[in-house]
């Protein structure tokens, strides 16, 4: 890793937008931006102070290539905790590569994916799981997501295990010391003290372990099928949700349309309808007939809204409740929504006698009429009742990132094992293996340990000028 050169990457989208932002980063961002800046008031931009902004043009000998804003970041007080100078310059691709065409020229690195945080990590602003939260941040497109990323990013997360691991590694110098005298047979290490807080950490693992789940619900959405027959109404119903006028719903069982994937977005936990191309494109009679196809779609959800038409269910219930059935058995552990649609058509005493039916099957149970649009405030919050959410709301610590996931079980394992140790009254020195161990694995997470395949797996998954 080569962190002495000075990088340069564009850090807005590519393409024309109004204004885009070049970065320099590096011990000579500032020496080389001078090179080819020319202030309007011809100031010397190796002289300015930190954190002001310069108006000036951008040449290439003598040719001008854009009037920009220069942005100055001097010594150590930057994103990347190293001399940066970002140049906002007119939108168009052209000048966004002139100018680093330039640069390069100059003697900048073209950067890599994720290497301005990167930068920021090795130079101490930031620890890795912080940096992490940044990519989260720049991905995160509702609420919740983003609420998240914010309160990794402040440090929520890594702050709670830092203070684990110095808590272990104490009691670690502790034990260890005690191999030093071990033919005197002393422990300076309490064991009381030491079991207690072997506990507490796993407690603390444990229950991190667990808000992955719901980390990863609120960064990836739920997906959710709605399936039924053609004409039961379930474009109708999608629209009803989406509250809006897309989908094309038609009397003919089939209406083509483009596939557009909808995310219906309720307390900030984004619900995805998925494979939504199968409710507005192709409702073959001949291909719904087949179970097998609305097998597949649940395969893919979390969640399943069964949707049947009220006067079909009317005539023909007994079929109807074998196909419940038949989703339930397959399915235990998915949770089923039955949909009594188009309620309007029925009278309440009809209503009544199918929903006593349906009573027996033990199904969530919900009516709607989603052409007049009542019953779906309450199929949202049936919805929402899926999602843990408590969590979020309590604002405890939510893990999100399969890396710290995956550190986090490995570390439970260790410590697991120091447990096991101090069961069997195991020697002082096996156990200090162990406690190595686990304390490796917490460093893992803040990025107190680290090497380069690491970084570069995390940081490759950035996008270039980040
Ligand atoms: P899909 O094939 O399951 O997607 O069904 P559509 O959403 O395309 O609806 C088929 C027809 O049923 C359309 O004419 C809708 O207007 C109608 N429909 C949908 N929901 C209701 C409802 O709640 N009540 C009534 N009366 N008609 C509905
Ligand atoms: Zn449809």
């Amino acid at each position: 890793m080569i962190l002495n050169d000075t990088i340069v990457a564009l850090a807005t989208p590519s393409g024309a937008g109004a204004v885009a932002i070049v970065r320099v980063s590096g011990p000579n961002a500032i020496e080389f931006v001078a090179d080819v800046f020319q202030s309007i008031k011809n100031k010397d931009l190796r002289k300015q102070k930190t954190h002001t902004l310069h108006l000036g043009f951008i040449k290439d000998d003598a040719k001008i290539i854009d009037q920009v804003l220069v942005s100055l970041f001097k010594g150590t007080n930057s994103y990347t905790g190293e001399p940066t100078v970002e140049i906002s310059c007119h939108g168009s691709t052209f000048i966004q590569q002139q100018i680093i065409q330039l640069l390069l020229r100059k003697g900048c690195r073209m950067a890599s994916a994720g290497e301005f945080t990167m930068r920021s990590f090795l130079n101490g602003k930031m620890d890795l799981s912080q940096a992490e939260a940044v990519a989260d941040l720049i991905a995160s497109d509702n609420e919740a997501a983003h609420q998240l990323a914010m309160q990794q990013m402040r440090g929520g997360f890594s702050n709670e295990i830092a203070k684990l691991r110095e808590e272990l590694l104490n009691f670690a110098s502790l034990i260890e010391l005690e191999l030093d005298f071990s033919e005197e047979d002393v422990e300076f290490a309490d064991r009381s003290a030491f079991r207690d807080l072997v506990n507490r950490i796993q407690f603390v693992l444990k229950r991190l372990l667990d808000s992955f789940a719901v980390g990863n619900v609120i960064k990836n959405g739920i997906p959710v099928a709605i399936v039924g027959e053609p004409n039961v109404g379930k474009s109708t119903l999608l629209n009803a949700l989406l509250n809006e006028e897309r989908a094309i719903v038609s009397d003919i069982a089939g209406t083509t349309r483009d596939t557009i994937e909808d995310e219906l977005i309720i307390e900030g936990i984004g619900f995805r309808f998925i494979d939504t191309a199968g409710i507005r494109e192709t409702e073959d009679i001949v291909e719904s007939i087949g179970i097998q196809k609305t097998f597949e779609k649940i395969e893919q959800a979390q969640v399943v809204l069964y949707l049947f038409e009220s006067l079909k269910f009317k005539t023909q219930n007994l079929e109807y409740i074998t196909e419940i059935e038949k989703v339930k058995n397959k399915y235990p552990l998915k949770p089923l929504v039955v949909i009594i649609n188009k309620v309007d058509l029925l009278t309440d005493e009809e209503l009544q006698r199918i929903q006593s039916q349906l009573e027996a099957l033990e199904v969530k149970l919900e009516t709607t009429s989603a052409k007049h649009k009542t019953g779906i405030e309450e199929l949202k919050n049936t919805l929402l009742s899926f999602v843990n959410t408590g969590a979020l709301r309590n604002n405890e610590t939510i893990v999100t990132n399969t890396r710290h996931y995956d550190s986090l079980i490995k570390a439970l394992e260790e410590i697991q094992k120091v447990q096991y140790g101090l069961d069997m009254n195991i020697s002082a020195d096996l156990m200090a293996i162990d406690i190595r161990q686990a304390l490796y694995y917490f460093g893992e997470i803040t990025g107190q340990v680290t090497n380069d395949e690491l970084l570069g797996n995390i940081f490759s998954n950035f996008c270039i000028g980040k």
